[in-house]
Formats: structure tokens, sequence, C-alpha cells
């Protein structure tokens, strides 16, 4: 038996692992890789295995660097099911498919680009994977219930538990038989916090003889909940409360944008807030959360009781999506009041552009940062106090307040990862850590020995292949 690290390996995009046994192989995840200037060479490569020679797939949640790669799987000949959870069947095909909508109209926006500065006839750039290869791709998922036992193969039992990370997100224990003894794998996928709005907390598990771990936050500690409470509760007072002006989140459309949503509720049910209305403005954003609530079955119970406060109080709390940009433009002349949610999250593309344009050279406005903004983008010249910036080819005067709130990552920290460890009842044989910067992943697993005493943590490199 063998695992291979295909990505994630020393970074935190890419997640791709292959399971090989005597009589079936697999993957475990099978994502993009994101950021940095190489992404779009990585995404194109060959797979370093055959895709024909997968038997199926295990998904651990829909974000598109556990997912993204899924339709070049297929394209290449890949013809298996792709087990996760039901919740992450349905934001997956959402992501799926905008990944490769987004893909295509790059593709043609350079191929034009490269036509207009050469003049000769070029070959046409193309996109990693088109439409029709994410929906052939689609069609292969297969949502599960958590804690329901699957056998994709008489030689394999998967299990998924809540990660608590985002919606359908799973931790997948898998049982493999080789050479006539059973083993059993585990793989984190991405880990939630402890007591967040939306998901439940990540469900302990308590034996393994493998385990392969995240590390995305595992040098590091977050900001509490409560205290990001009380910022969002001053920033909505000094604006909207105030009459002053309009409040924008940038926000990731999957996961971000709900969280986003259950804190003002959160806030206005406690009386903390004046009465809000909302418009979440982003096509993406309305169809996470459109699934969001078509599961209301895996959300925690205080979410549940959050909806059904929100149904009792329509005037408190309004909320509305806007389907066109016609309702998008719309809500360029409201120069105070509103709430506005709309992707993308670090700003540099989508409709939240616009929403820009027209708040940030207002005072009384306010933009609330909440996830990591990656160096380049619009988002963190914002964070960085930029006194303009350059939007549809004007500079726009940053008179707003800008403000990031921390607290609201769907990522586990040092303690939090720390606390889940310690559910193992005894160390596991090995510990593979994943899904982290190199000095990240290294701090984690030196963290994991020194605190927890286990002796085999390691961190894989890209492609290594360990005998299990
Ligand atoms: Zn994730």
């Amino acid at each position: 038996m063998q695992l291979a690290f295909f990505g994630a390996a020393g970074e935190v995009t890419g997640s791709c692992y292959l399971v090989e046994l005597e009589r079936t192989r697999f993957l475990v995840d099978c994502g993009m890789f994101q950021g940095g200037t190489d992404a779009d060479r990585r995404n194109r490569e060959p797979f370093a295995f055959d895709p024909r020679s997968i038997a199926f797939v295990l998904l651990t949640h829909a974000h598109i660097d556990h997912s993204g790669l899924l339709p070049k799987l297929a394209a290449g000949g890949f013809t298996g099911p792709i087990f996760c959870t039901a919740p992450t069947a349905d934001l997956a095909a959402v992501m799926l498919r905008d990944a490769a909508h987004v893909q295509e109209q790059e593709a043609s926006w350079r191929t034009r680009a490269a036509a207009r500065n050469d003049g000769r006839r070029i070959r046409p750039y193309s996109p990693v994977y088109t439409l029709l290869e994410a929906e052939r791709c689609v069609r292969r998922l297969h949502g599960v219930a958590y804690d329901q036992r699957i056998e994709p193969h008489p030689d394999v039992a998967a299990t998924f538990r809540d990660a608590g990370h985002i919606l359908g997100s799973a931790i997948i224990e898998v049982a493999v038989r080789a050479q006539g003894v059973t083993r059993k794998l585990t793989f984190s996928g991405d880990l939630g916090l402890p007591a967040r709005p939306i998901v439940r907390d990540p469900t302990p598990i308590t034996d393994t003889d493998v385990l392969v771990v995240e590390s995305t936050y595992g040098d590091r500690r977050h900001r509490d909940f409560a205290s990001t409470l009380d910022e969002v509760a001053a920033i909505l007072a000094g604006t909207i409360g105030a009459g002053r002006g309009n409040v924008l989140f940038p926000a990731f459309a999957v996961g971000r944008a709900q969280s986003v949503l259950c804190v003002l509720a959160m806030l206005v049910r406690a009386k903390r807030s004046p009465p809000l209305e909302i418009y979440v403005d982003s096509p993406m954003a309305a169809a996470a959360t459109e699934v969001t609530l078509r599961h209301r079955d895996v959300l925690d119970d205080e979410t549940r009781a959050l909806l059904a406060w929100i149904q009792t109080q329509p005037k408190e709390f309004r909320l509305r999506f806007t389907s066109d940009t016609g309702d998008s433009r719309a809500l360029n002349s409201r120069t105070a009041g509103i709430v506005i949610v709309s992707a993308s999250g670090m700003c540099d593309a989508g409709r939240i552009r616009h929403h820009l344009r027209h708040n940030l050279p207002r005072a009384g406005a306010a933009v609330v940062i909440t996830g990591f903004q990656a160096a380049g983008t619009l988002g963190r010249r914002l964070v960085d106090r930029s006194p303009s910036v350059r939007l549809f080819g004007e500079d726009v005067p940053v008179r707003a307040g800008i403000h990031t709130v921390g607290g609201l990552s769907a990522h586990a920290d040092q303690p939090a990862l720390h606390a889940w460890l310690r559910h193992f009842r005894a160390p596991p044989q090995r510990t593979f850590v994943v899904h982290g910067e190199h000095n990240v992943a290294t701090t984690f697993a030196e963290s994991v020995r020194a605190s927890l005493g286990w002796r085999d943590v390691a961190v894989p490199a890209l492609g290594d292949a360990v005998p299990l």
C-alpha cells in the first residue's frame, strides 16, 4: 500500500492524495493550485498519474483548492464516481461551473489581447477545462450522508464526518484492506473552529493508523469571535446607526458571505445593531446561500434558531438578493443606510468593484475586510491604507473607513488543531502534515511533537510516495 502527495505538500492549495492498494487506486481530493505566478502552468500540466487508472475519488469539501481539477480528471478519462457529502455535491456543482465559466472568459480575453498585440492569426488560448467538461464532471458527484459508511470497492470503506469548516465539509475516515490486513487512514480535510456560526463543530476522531492533517494556520492563534462581534457592532453603529453611510463587506461567495449574514443577524437579534437592510450582490453567493438553506439539517443549532428568528422579523432584518446587474446598479444611488455583501473577497473581480467605486469616496461609508488579502490585490491596497485606488481606469480617493475584522476564519488555529488532535486515544503510527506553507507546516509538526509527544510527524514534499 502506498500514499502519494500530489498537492498541498508544503503549500496551501492543490490538495490531491493518491492511495494505491493491490487491487485498486483512488484519490482523496483533486484541487486546483491557486496564487503565485506558476499556478496556471501547474494546473495545465498533465497529472502525475493516469486519470483512467483512478477507480473513484473521495472529496472532502467544495472549495476549489480541493475540487477544482476534478473536471480535468474527468476530461482526462476518469470515469468513476466522486463521493462527497450531499451539501458538498450541491456546492461543488455551483463552484465547478463558475470556475469553468471564469476560465473560458479569461481564455477568450487573452486570445483577443494577443491578437491585438500581434495582429497575426494566433493560436487561441484554451481554458484548463470548459463548461461542458465541468458539466460532465458534475454528473459524477455522489452525495452521501454524514456518518454513513460506504464501500466504493471491496477493499475500501469510507465514512464522512463533519469537519466544521464550510457547509458539507468532511473529515474522511477510510478503512483499507491490504495484504489481508485492514488499516485505517484519516484525512482531516480542512478543519473549522469550534463554536462558529453555520457549521457544527469538527467531529472528534479517536483512533487511526495514519493521519493526514491540515495546517493552514498551524502557527498562529485567531482573534476570538466575541471581539469580532464587538467590532462589527461598533462599525454598524457608526455608519448605519448614525445615518452616515453604507457598509460594504467584500466576501468570498461560498462560506464567508453566509458567515457575515449570520453575524449581522446575531447582532440585530441581540439589539446590538439597528435594523438592517442587506443586499447580497453576487450570483455565486446567492446560489451558495440557497444551497445552505436547502441543507438545514446539517447546520448548527444556533444557526437554525437564527433562521427561525429571521423569518419572524422581516422588518428588522431585510435581506435581498439582487438578481440582475440593473438591481445591482440601482444600489449605486443609495448613499447611506444599506449593507452590501458582495464578491470577490479580495476585491479583484466581481460586482464589489462597482460598489467600492461609489462608496470609497464617501467619508461616512465603511468597508469591512473579513478575509486574507493576497499581495497585489485591491483588497490588500485598502488594508494597507492606500489614499487612492485605481478602479475602472480612474483614481478613486479612499475616504471611507477601512476595517479589518479577524475572527471569521473558517480554519482552525494552532490551539484548535491541537485540541482536535488530543481526541486521539493513542498517537497515529504516522502523521503527515499538509495544507500549510512549508514553514507553517514545519512549525506545526514541531509543535505536535513537543506538545502532544507524537513521534512520527512528517511534512511530505510534493510527489512523495510513502509505502504504508
Ligand atoms: Zn477549504
